[in-house]
């Protein structure tokens, strides 16, 4: 198939033809023509797949066919959870409108308003937003939803991992009745149909590579080694020359940061994004990444949620994620839109477990490293070792916040000193 064949207005045609697309992915072959005929959709895809193009082209479509006077609304209103996807997502928007005078914008928490408050007094046809700034702008009166027309819920279950659902609610609350939505999901538990039935008005259902399937063009290797060895089977692994461009994930923050101190050590150029860097240190870090100014980009998966960077082609677990669903989330960061890319795990003995459950749910076995300098030797815990483990965890946590507290406190009472 063909996107001429799509019936889309010629001037977004145009946009996808300069954007080197050269046919429709599997999903925009499905929802692109239910959305152009109004139809509400409830799809289950995850990113990687165009599924952004998939809901903007018909949105846009619409948009340029509707009658408006000069007067500018909020016609369309796309909401997803993080602001790197909202960000990636406007620029989308604005791509595919190069040949029309739809315009968008785009608000996320994290920054200060006045920009985003400029943009939206100037007028908008489409808004991308994260929930709370939406809601905050709502509230202090910069947007009303009363023009809304089409409505796209994206990412819906990372929306709710995050811890959304309020607000997302009280979103639906100011949407007219009469609306088109679009709901997105890469996975579909109960709760989350659920909250779709409650969004749609007969929803026709559309699906491309379920959660279980990781993208062919990958190729996974795993290594299995003792904790005490990851950081030297790491630098290991960079040395081989093919890898200029590493994505590189770890479970915590400061694990994450951990990491980058340790690589720099080694004079590998790398930067940390995860939920306590701000938003301008995170944008910074991930277009040093797109420029080649850093070799490995270390993202904790809720920051990397929506990454989009072109022909990467490395992606590292630096541990095995105990949701099997994450690692595939992980992994489609590369080898997108066709592209080729390799994943590579780092497993302890504690995440052989995670390994196997992932093996499972890919229904397929990931290549194994087997002659590397750092072999696992350690066996994983039992049970009574693991008991004895977290709780030795639990008091070192606990003594941390004490201490923390005690020197806080001791910070206190100076100042007090001093100002008396
Ligand atoms: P998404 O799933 O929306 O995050 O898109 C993933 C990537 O695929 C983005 O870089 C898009 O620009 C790209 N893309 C979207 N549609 C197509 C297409 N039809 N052909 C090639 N690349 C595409």
């Amino acid at each position: 198939m063909r996107f001429e064949n799509l019936n889309l207005h010629s001037s977004l045609i145009q946009a996808v033809k300069d954007q080197n697309y050269s046919e429709p992915t599997a999903i925009q072959q499905q929802a692109i023509p239910l959305i152009l005929k109004k139809n509400d959709v409830l799809g289950s895809a995850q990113t990687g797949t165009g599924k952004t193009a998939a809901f903007a082209l018909p949105i846009l479509h619409h948009l340029i066919n509707e009658k408006t006077n000069d007067n500018r609304k909020i016609r369309a209103l796309v909401v997803t959870p993080t602001r790197e996807l909202a960000i990636q997502i406007g620029d989308n928007f604005t791509d595919y409108s190069k040949y029309n005078k739809i315009k968008n914008t785009v608000i996320f928490g994290g920054v200060k308003q006045g920009t985003q408050t400029t943009a939206l007094n100037n007028g908008v046809d489409v808004l991308v937003a994260t929930p709370g700034r939406l809601l905050d702008l709502m509230g202090q009166g910069f947007i009303s939803l009363k023009d809304i027309k089409y409505f796209v819920l994206d990412e819906a279950d990372r929306m709710l991992d995050m811890g959304f659902i309020h607000d997302i609610r009280k979103i639906l609350n100011e949407l007219p009745k009469e609306r088109q939505s679009l709901f997105f999901s890469a996975t579909m538990p109960s709760n989350i149909l659920k909250l779709s039935s409650q969004i749609l008005k007969s929803p026709k259902q559309i699906s491309v590579n379920p959660v279980s399937s990781t993208a062919e063009t990958i190729q996974q290797f795993i290594y299995y080694t003792n904790k005490s060895n990851k950081k030297d089977l790491l630098l290991y692994i960079l040395k081989d020359k093919n890898i200029n461009q590493l994505l590189l994930f770890s479970r915590t923050k400061h694990g994450a940061d951990r990491i980058v101190r340790n690589l720099k050590k080694k004079n590998i150029q790398a930067a940390a994004i995860h939920g306590d860097k701000s938003q301008n240190q995170r944008q910074k870090a991930l277009q040093s990444f797109k420029d080649s100014e850093i070799q490995v980009l270390v993202a904790t998966d809720i920051a990397a949620r929506g990454i989009d960077i072109d022909k990467l082609s490395y992606v590292l677990n630096y541990d095995i994620p105990n949701e099997s669903e994450t690692y595939v989330h992980r992994i489609g960061r590369c080898g997108r839109a066709g592209e080729t890319g390799v994943s590579i795990s780092i497993c302890e003995p504690e995440e052989n477990e995670y390994a196997r459950d992932i093996e499972k749910l890919i229904k397929q076995k990931i290549k194994e490293i087997q002659n590397h300098p750092f072999p696992q030797t350690d066996k994983p815990m039992n049970a009574q070792q693991k008991k004895e483990f977290e709780k030795e965890k639990q008091r070192r946590k606990q003594e941390f916040f004490a201490n923390r507290k005690k020197k806080r406190n001791a910070g206190n009472n100076n100042s007090r000193n001093k100002r008396r």
